[in-house]
């Protein structure tokens, strides 16, 4: 996790305001240098993809590129950013469950180098879009490899009825699919595709993963002919919210999963080519922190409330999944806890819970709180609720920062109103 340095925190607020998002540039680029370094092999050729989503404005974009990543887009919305920040298209993972007629075609009119088709249905919109058009894509299929994994617990053949993907059981489905892939002009059919999850500690699940899916690219090879070039494992790695998270160092979870290739691809006749990562949470997870004003404080007959000015409209993680979260008072890091304070935002909700529980010290008016690790999922998941405003995102670095989102106006609020 970032130390913010106390300084820097006061300046940024009194500089940009509050609620602010502040990422350490350094430490995301670290993050990312971490995954290229260690997600490398001489027995298998690799990429890492950063998967957008988690956070997704044009300087993030650019830094990824800068740092020789690919990209996962999974909506239009995500794709536009990534091609207005001059991201190669290329280099660009096209993902979704449902993309629209639009997106696809925005897609292959924009050159996009991969589409992970998600079912036969969408392949046959594919097929039909390529019909009037002369250019060529590469795509994956992503398919449902029945292991399902949040947090500390995975568990195996569980979960058949996924959104995302076509079940491994349902095979006759996934050949029907490839076959339409493989006999579409315009379209490479590379490999497979596999996401099982997120926040995840659990490095089996990762290789078990690596196992289910080389194994069934062997069935593929063995039983129909089809060959399996490229295989993209997803993303999933856990970030450090709280002291009780420890997540797996990068290099050793990278290590196991390239092992894991390397044994597996032995027992095929043509071998998986390339092996592919799309880490999102975990490169920007613990880069980022949220700065908040403490407005009141209240007490009730058994919470005291530190009241901020924010809530679920920048962070809907608690309210959605019951995410934890740490946090300190600026300047007060090394007093003495007072109380156990709750964390409450400002909107219009009880649910509208930053941190439950968290012994602090002597919390006062104008206070600035430091919430750690809202990196991913946080701006990226904010919203309108209550008409709050979208905070001001900086990127901040050697005692210097640069905005690289400014904070919402109200008139930017009403803008769209006809
Ligand atoms: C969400 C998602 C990711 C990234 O997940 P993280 O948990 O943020 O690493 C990668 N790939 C796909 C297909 C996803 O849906």
């Amino acid at each position: 996790m970032t130390k913010i340095a106390h300084t820097e925190a006061k300046q940024l607020a009194q500089q940009y305001g509050t609620p602010l998002f502040v990422y350490d540039e350094k430490m995301l680029c670290a993050k990312m240098d971490d995954f290229t370094k260690y997600f490398q092999s001489d027995a298998i050729e690799t990429g890492v993809i950063y998967a957008s989503k988690a956070f997704c404005c044009k300087a993030m974009v650019q830094l990824a590129a800068q740092h020789g990543l690919y990209l996962d887009v999974v909506s239009g919305g995500e794709l536009y950013t990534a091609l207005k920040a001059g991201f190669d298209p290329e280099r660009i993972f096209f993902h979704g469950n449902n993309k629209t007629p639009q997106e696809l075609s925005m897609a292959l009119k924009n050159h996009v180098g991969t589409i992970v088709v998600d079912n036969r249905r969408e392949a046959l919109r594919l097929k039909e879009l390529l019909a009037d058009s002369d250019t060529s894509v590469h795509v994956l299929l992503r398919i449902n490899p029945g292991i399902e994994a949040h947090t500390h617990k995975y568990i195996v053949t569980a979960h058949v009825d996924s959104k995302f993907g076509i079940a491994l059981v349902q095979e006759d489905e996934v050949i029907e699919t490839i076959r339409i892939l493989q006999e579409t002009n315009g379209i490479i059919f590379d490999g497979l595709h596999v996401h099982i999850g997120s926040q995840i500690f659990a490095q089996d699940a990762f290789t078990d993963t690596v196992k289910k899916v080389f194994g069934f690219a062997k069935h593929l090879q063995d039983a129909y002919q089809i060959d399996v070039h490229t295989v993209d494992l997803g993303g999933g790695f856990a970030a450090r919210y709280t002291d009780e998270d420890a997540p797996i160092p990068v290099k050793d979870v990278c290590q196991a999963i390239l092992n894991a290739c390397t044994e597996a691809n032995a027992s095929l006749s043509a071998p998986v080519r390339r092996v592919m990562i799309e880490p999102g949470r975990s490169i920007v997870g613990e880069a980022g922190y949220t700065l908040y004003t403490v407005g009141s404080l209240k007490k009730t007959p058994n919470r005291h409330y530190i009241f901020v000015d924010g809530g679920m409209s920048d962070n809907i993680r608690p309210a959605l999944y019951q995410a934890k979260y740490d946090a300190v008072l600026d300047g007060k890091e090394d007093a003495p806890a007072a109380d156990t304070y709750t964390i409450a935002g400002k909107c219009c909700e009880s649910g509208d819970i930053i941190i439950d529980a968290i012994a602090l010290p002597e919390a006062e008016e104008n206070d600035l709180l430091i919430v750690k690790t809202t990196g991913a999922y946080g701006y990226s998941m904010a919203s309108h609720y209550n008409r709050m405003l979208m905070p001001a995102v900086v990127f901040a670095k050697d005692g210097d920062s640069r905005l690289v989102i400014r904070r919402e106006t109200y008139d930017d609020l009403i803008a769209l109103e006809v």
